[in-house]
């Protein structure tokens, strides 16, 4: 019986890996979320978890009172989060918080030795150097939640990484595949929420509809399997049944296929090696009949081609376009901007700072908040535009 904790548990990661650990009978030692008291309360009761914390500390009291007779410790705030990642007696915790606020407890989980199950890509995307040096440093594992990177995971088993010559890195396109920018003008919230293959929290849906998510992704493979960018290549795939494929120095393909669902790849980083039964359904692939592949169209999606320019660039770049990403999504998702105002915003990062260094964590923070101040009086100008 594995012994788990889980940083995000309310949300949709967090939920579908409560669900594995239902299946499996893990032992779950302790919860966080952000304000949900009411779900991680009720997970709390179920798994009898020891630790719980809630992030934002005015709701402490509520959630002491939906727990009152538990015995269990309330924690709250960043504080809270690095006392979860630093217990002893885990054998892995899945980090599932969205945004660069995952990063600090990702690095105390490894200096504390214990192994993560990564959902929150942006840790890797903003502090990826930090992350997988440290990781290298104390011998801890992460193993990829994230489909795509899970597949790649999975191809690599009994093969060289070494030995690979490329990646295929493959993006359902989102909800506004073959669209041009004249036709995203006037793109609302809820089109952009409409994701045709998977169901998700709202940051990353629309970071898959703007492709920003396929390029944090390309970063994210770039740190966890140590490859060059030009070994990557975007493949849109419509199905999402292909979650991504390997090719290696003799031309040999590997990939790795299933149905959309998360639970897969989150058993898979929380069991690993084991493939035991997955609360899923199989895949038919003649339900399918037949599967597509196409090119990205990076003109229309810059904020893929910014993620890439990031991280060629190096440095705090990427941990920059991440933090002007985050501010720009959540002025989307609250009507302050338009769709491609998202892109914008995103791209003008790369010309309006310079890459700094990135040696610790505070470099990772500082570039961070810059990067927000900066889109944040961008969105202040779009908003005025737009007439609000
Ligand atoms: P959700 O928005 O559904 O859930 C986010 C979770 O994080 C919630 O439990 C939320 O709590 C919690 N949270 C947010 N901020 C904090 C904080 N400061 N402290 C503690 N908990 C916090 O997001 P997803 O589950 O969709 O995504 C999570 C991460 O996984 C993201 O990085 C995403 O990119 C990545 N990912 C997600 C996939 C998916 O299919 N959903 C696929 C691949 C990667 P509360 O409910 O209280 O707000
Ligand atoms: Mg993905």
């Amino acid at each position: 019986m594995k012994t788990v904790t889980v940083l995000g548990s309310t949300g949709s990661i967090g939920t579908q890996s409560l669900e594995v650990a239902r299946k499996h009978g893990f032992k779950v030692k302790a919860l966080a979320a952000h304000s949900n008291t009411r779900l991680l309360s009720e997970q709390v009761w179920e798994f009898g978890a020891e630790y719980a914390c809630i992030f934002d500390a005015a709701l402490a009291d509520d959630l002491r009172e939906r727990l009152s007779g538990t015995g269990v410790q309330i924690l709250t705030g960043m504080e809270g989060l690095n006392t979860i990642a630093a217990l002893d007696g885990v054998d892995i915790m899945l980090n599932s918080v969205v945004g660069m606020v995952g990063l600090e407890p990702t690095l105390t989980a490894i200096e504390h030795g214990t192994d993560i199950a990564l959902a929150n890509k942006e840790t890797l995307v903003a502090g990826g150097e930090l992350v997988i040096k440290a990781a290298a440093d104390r011998g801890v594992k992460i193993y990829p939640v994230d489909s795509e990177h899970s597949a790649i995971f999975q191809c690599l088993q009994g093969n060289k990484s070494s030995q690979i010559r490329r990646i295929l890195l493959t993006a359902s396109g989102g909800p506004f595949f073959g669209r041009t920018k004249a036709q995203l003008e006037g793109v609302t919230v809820e089109q952009a929420l409409a994701h045709p293959n998977w169901s998700m929290g709202k940051k990353i849906t629309i970071d898959s509809a703007t492709l920003m998510n396929k390029g944090l992704e390309f970063i994210e493979a770039m740190w966890l399997f140590g490859l060059r960018p030009e070994q990557i290549e975007i493949v849109v795939h419509r199905e999402s049944v292909v979650h991504s494929a390997v090719e290696y120095n003799d031309c040999s393909i590997i990939a790795q296929l299933g149905v959309p669902d998360m639970k897969i790849p989150i058993q898979y980083a929380l069991l690993y090696p084991e493939r035991l039964e997955c609360p899923t359904r199989p895949l038919s692939l003649t339900d399918y009949g037949s599967l597509t592949f196409a090119k990205p169209d990076l003109e229309t999606f810059d904020c893929l081609t910014a993620c890439i320019k990031a991280i060629t660039i190096g440095g705090t770049m990427p941990a920059m376009v991440n933090g002007a990403n985050e501010e720009a999504v959540a002025a989307f998702l609250a009507g302050e901007i338009h769709f491609l105002d998202i892109g914008r915003i995103v791209s003008s990062v790369l010309d309006e700072f310079e890459p700094g260094q990135l040696t610790c964590l505070a470099d990772v923070l500082d570039a961070d908040k810059k990067a927000r101040e900066y889109a944040k009086k961008q969105i202040e100008i779009l908003n005025k535009q737009k007439g609000n």
